[in-house]
């Protein structure tokens, strides 16, 4: 299996540390807010990453954290007036609720930044004891770069480099710094602030420090996989690498693995642009499902555009395996309990082939997009090949097969049964979502569904309203 390294550059060959087993970390989110699709990418393409290394017999300890101590949390809690873990354990059950919707698996351990501070603590201790890291005058505590030779090694860029960047942009309340390049690794609580004590001073951990602390508490001080999205490469991973190896000594992680960004419209996704859609608003329009295949069909580390259009189509191709799936079931039901005839256990092997095929995509740094081809390949065999006459046998191998395969990128090929209130409810906020867009030829479309559906809809003061006819 052949993981693209960011650290070296290339494809690597996979060899886990410990036969067997697999230690993975990823970067989670930080929790003042509904998710948005961008954060979707990353929890969606490493939920694959460790079903697929599972499926391959690998034992997965997968940790991935909620940053729920930060500027944007604390900014929050003071507009709403409520304490700061009110808004984070609010979104950290959002967060799970979308998570759900989308297939990703709970991690083994989901450590929250404010319940792990003793552990930062202590790794911040021995930094100090080491000469990594240094107190200044006001209390707060930098990492110092200069003491860490490979500092630069992940993002490619050189200390020199990164200084004459750094010397730019002075950051208040940062002024003890001996280096423009040096980070934050606790830092003094303002007034209002959650804080914690410290040898330093009552304060809060900077961000970098919390990954490198919960890694090595749930992990130990070496593991396989460090996952994130792109822009996390720098600073955050470089500094996750700068404190983790100068306090052990040893690699950090051996495979960093790196997914592009999510794109809306072809632009970059962002609140100020208003092209933004949380996770939340895609599900209204439609299942979530539909959303985790559409970010598979593409690679990860490619740039994905988000847009209607390629998520109907995603629907779409989505619906077709579905379907194949659904009719198997009922051929299964009718067909004649026997063993595979000559031509279906050639058909057998070609299915087998196509299986393979999947396997080599997913193994080729989880080539995703080529995986789901192999899918839709098994999906047209079996559209074409099976059928009343179709033995048992063969049936049921097409039906496992899916079913595995599609388990694997996390699509349930099983129906959920929708209430028709739910559907109606959907299809309702699609129609709305049209009118705001101005689409009023698709408004106009949802509308006849409905009425088709035998729902009539009114316009009142309290929303839209719907009624059988
Ligand atoms: P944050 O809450 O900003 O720390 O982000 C959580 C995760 O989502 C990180 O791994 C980010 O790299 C990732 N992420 C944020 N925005 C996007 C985007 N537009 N596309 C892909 N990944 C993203
Ligand atoms: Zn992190």
């Amino acid at each position: 299996m052949k993981i693209f390294n960011t650290l070296t550059g290339r494809k690597e060959e996979f060899v886990p540390l410990e036969p067997g087993k697999v230690k993975m970390y990823v970067c989670g989110p930080t929790v003042y807010n509904l998710i948005h699709i961008g954060n979707a990418r990353p929890m969606i393409v490493f939920d694959t990453v460790r079903r697929y290394l599972e499926y391959k017999g690998y034992e997965v300890n997968f940790v991935s954290n909620f940053t729920d101590v930060d500027d944007k949390i604390i900014k929050k809690a003071v507009e709403e007036g409520v304490d700061s873990a009110v808004v984070s354990r609010r979104y950290i059950e959002e967060c799970q609720k979308d998570m759900a919707a989308m297939n990703v698996k709970p991690a083994t351990v989901h450590p929250k930044a404010t319940e792990e501070i003793e552990g930062m603590l202590e790794l911040i201790e021995t930094l100090i004891g080491k000469g990594h890291a240094y107190a200044a005058a006001d209390g707060t505590v930098y990492f110092r770069t200069s003491s860490f030779k490979g500092y630069g090694k992940l993002s490619h860029k050189n200390l020199d480099e990164l200084r004459s960047g750094f010397r730019e942009i002075k950051v208040t309340g940062e002024e003890g710094k001996e280096d423009p390049s040096d980070f934050v690794l606790w830092k003094p609580k303002k007034e209002g602030e959650p804080y914690w004590e410290s040898p330093w001073c009552q304060g809060r951990p900077g961000w970098h420090i919390e990954c490198s602390a919960m890694s090595r508490k749930y992990l130990g001080e070496q593991i396989d996989i460090h996952g994130g999205g792109e822009d996390l490469v720098f600073p955050h991973h470089e500094n996750e690498i700068a404190q983790s190896e100068a306090a052990s000594g040893k690699e950090f992680a051996k495979y960093w693995m790196h997914n592009g960004f999510l794109n809306i419209d072809n632009k970059k996704m962002s609140k100020s642009l208003g092209n933004f859609f949380t996770v939340r608003e895609i599900g209204e329009r439609f299942d979530l499902q539909v959303l985790r295949f559409f970010m598979l069909s593409a690679h990860y580390r490619s740039p994905l555009n988000f847009s209607g259009e390629l998520m109907e189509s995603s629907k779409n191709g989505l619906e077709r395996i579905l379907n194949s799936v659904d009719r198997l079931r009922e051929l299964r039901e009718k067909a004649e309990e026997r063993e595979a005839s000559r031509e279906e256990e050639r058909l057998c092997r070609t299915v087998g082939e196509l299986r393979t095929k999947y396997e080599e995509a997913m193994e080729d740094d989880f080539n995703t997009a080529d995986a789901v081809s192999a899918v839709f390949e098994v999906v047209k065999l079996a559209n074409s090949t099976a059928g009343q006459d179709s033995g048992r046998e063969y049936v049921d191998y097409l039906i496992q097969t899916l079913e595995t395969l599609c388990a694997i990128l996390g699509i349930n090929t099983q129906r959920k049964e929708e209430s028709l209130d739910e559907e109606v409810e959907k299809l309702i906020a699609a129609r709305q979502q049209a009118r705001k867009e101005k689409n009023f030829a698709l408004a106009d479309q949802i509308r006849q569904k409905l009425l088709d559906m035998g729902i009539i809809l009114e316009d009142t003061r309290e929303g839209v309203k719907w009624k059988k006819a």
